[in-house]
């Protein structure tokens, strides 16, 4: 089942069938696009045509964030629960570890997916991890990438190269990276490799990862003021 936040597509799924889907996919081998909507994404989309085109295209978006599963429910959707997606990659690493899927870490800062790939590596051993690369690159790098990306045959990809990017990233590409799941993980490397912290549980309970983002980084202060016009917007999209 699907639902729409503002326009924006949005799978009505619980973690257990997302990871489930994820598996589908890597067994039937299809390129297939994979994103995790916050009020932040669904902001960006309202002005930048082509991210709402490409999440409209994707084979699954999940509920990432407290206020899409807040703006869902409110338009009288039963959402079952937030799918984050950094604790979906959690998971998915997890099975790959005991299953053998290929993967490849796509994104951060110099040093931040290696970082990120070795922290993966120590909680779910056995993990195969087919490439690197870190998410700073020029036009001219890019064949280069794909090819590397292909060449390693990975069943998932994780691109952590930011909102919009990464997804846009990864639809223009999909076909010749022939990877059979593609993720736009956002900020997931830092966190994997230790470099930013994750709410504590209780805050994500009571749905305030958000306040505990804007207290660690204040510097995303500007950007989170998408999350009160997204709370207007969705208010006054059920008055009319
Ligand atoms: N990033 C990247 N290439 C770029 C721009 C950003 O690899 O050209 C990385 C950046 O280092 C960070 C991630 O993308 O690791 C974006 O993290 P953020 O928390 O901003 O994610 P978002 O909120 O956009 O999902």
């Amino acid at each position: 089942m699907q639902t729409r936040v503002l326009g924006v597509k949005v799978d009505v799924v619980t973690m257990d069938k997302a990871v489930e889907m994820l598996e589908t996919f890597i067994a039937e081998k299809k390129n297939r696009l994979v994103a995790t909507a916050n009020a932040e994404m669904v902001m960006t989309a309202q002005n930048d045509s082509h991210l709402a085109e490409v999440l409209d295209q994707a084979d699954l978006v999940v509920p990432d964030g407290a206020g899409v599963v807040w703006a869902a429910r409110y338009q009288g959707n039963q959402v079952p629960e937030r799918v984050a997606g950094y604790d979906m990659v959690q998971q998915l690493l997890a099975r790959a570890a005991v299953c053998g899927y290929r993967v490849y870490f796509f994104g951060g800062a110099p040093g931040i997916a290696e970082q990120a790939c070795k922290t993966a590596k120590e909680w779910y051993s056995g993990l195969d991890v087919v490439g690197i690369r870190n998410g700073f690159f020029t036009d001219a790098d890019e064949p280069g990438i794909i090819e590397d990306i292909r060449a390693s045959k990975p069943d998932i990809l994780l691109a952590a190269l930011g909102v919009p990017k990464q997804e846009k990233w990864l639809a223009k590409h999909l076909t010749e990276l022939n990877v059979p799941v593609s993720i736009g993980v956002g900020g997931s490397f830092d966190v994997m490799a230790g470099n930013v912290k994750r709410a504590p549980l209780w805050m994500r309970r009571i749905s305030l990862e958000w306040l505990f983002r804007l207290v660690m980084q204040p510097q995303r202060a500007l950007r989170m003021l998408a999350l009160p016009r997204f709370v207007v917007a969705v208010i006054t999209a059920k008055k009319h």
